[in-house]
């Protein structure tokens, strides 16, 4: 028998955490965690989301809520997504402030304390950033850095480099998030985006404690990706600009290629030339194309209005403002 739900009130703090084959890093994250929340001496509320596990991941989160009244968790359907998996947190936690932490203690539980107190201190945003990166491989460090750097380039807003979604917000920013609609989470961004008064607190970050990262290259680059078009037109202004570019320069390759036949009369039967030009601009094409359909994949599935997830068991009280599963169902009319 599950607990009876008994997380309506509203804690001072809930600590989200997105949880894909975390089986290794659960325990040492739940004591880690509590270790530091009860020193704060505030209420508090864990939400652990488990984002289609494939170990045992779910069972011992759910064993911890049978321990601890402060465990709630929220089983997604099938894997989702880390964003999503927070957005599903967000959805559903009831703090008045909310910290998103990672599950595999590359964020360091006891750096909470200091996000907290800056909260305090006035702001609805502190983040998280990272001085050091140990124990991850060149190669990621590399494309991460080279992301964060192209993003800050080509976008207005100004999303924090070198920062993941480890921080604190208000339950301001969770609302306002909850007010975004859209599938392509990057929330980074739309916290940036968000705006009120944002700050950060620098800390070192560890290696991951136990078990292997769950962000393939696949979907990293989706977040790239998701990141970028949700922030910028650049691709697409870098599409039309190309054209024009390789246009200009088609043309001017055109007159001297008349010029030669008509006046010169010095050319040659060259079909390679011919091949070279239309591949090019076949391939200058395809881009530009490539690039319209991120845009337009982005709008169909905003268009489409699916739900972001769906849970499949949880332990917390459906919010009436959620946006999962439960918003399918009509809203109760009762007596006024
Ligand atoms: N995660 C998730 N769904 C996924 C992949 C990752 O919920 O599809 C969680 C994972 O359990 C961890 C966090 O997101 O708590 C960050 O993932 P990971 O440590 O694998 O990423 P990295 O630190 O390597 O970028
Ligand atoms: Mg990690």
């Amino acid at each position: 028998m599950a607990p009876a739900p008994t997380r309506q009130i509203t804690p001072d703090l809930s600590i989200v955490v997105p949880l894909y084959n975390e089986e290794a890093n659960v325990e040492p994250l739940y004591q880690r965690l509590k270790a530091v929340v009860d020193a704060m001496g505030i209420s508090y509320q864990f939400v652990f989301v488990n984002d289609g596990s494939r170990d045992r991941t779910l069972p011992m989160v759910q064993g911890l809520s049978h321990r601890d009244p402060h465990v709630g968790y929220i089983d997604l359907s099938r894997n989702f997504g880390h964003q999503i998996a927070v957005t599903a947190g967000l959805d559903n936690c009831t703090g008045a402030a909310v910290v998103i932490i990672d599950a595999d203690l590359q964020d360091p539980p006891e750096l909470i304390p200091q996000l907290y107190d800056k909260l305090l201190a006035g702001y609805d945003v502190v983040y998280a950033k990272r001085l050091s990166r140990p124990g991850e491989n060149a190669a990621k460090l590399m494309t991460a850095k080279l992301f964060y750097r192209t993003l800050a380039a080509i976008t207005h807003i100004e999303i924090p480099v070198d920062t993941g979604d480890f921080r604190i917000i208000s339950r301001k920013v969770v609302e306002a998030l909850k007010l975004m609609p859209e599938q392509n989470k990057f929330l980074r961004g739309q916290i940036a985006w968000i705006g009120f008064r944002q700050t950060y607190v620098e800390y070192d970050r560890a290696q991951r404690a136990g078990g292997e990262t769950g962000y393939t290259y696949g979907k990293m680059l989706r977040l790239a990706i998701d990141g970028i078009t949700a922030f910028s037109d650049f691709p697409l202004k870098l599409a039309s600009l190309s054209g024009f570019v390789v246009s200009g320069i088609a043309f001017l390759v055109m007159l001297y290629t008349l010029y030669s036949r008509f006046v010169t009369h010095d050319y040659q039967p060259g079909w390679a030339s011919l091949m070279i030009s239309i591949l090019f601009l076949g391939g200058v094409q395809l881009i530009a194309i490539g690039i319209i359909g991120e845009y337009i994949g982005r709008l169909s599935a905003n268009v489409r209005q699916r739900p972001l997830y769906l849970i499949a068991d949880t332990n917390m009280q459906p919010e009436a403002t959620q946006r999962g599963s439960q918003e399918a169902t009509p809203p109760e009319i009762g007596p006024r």
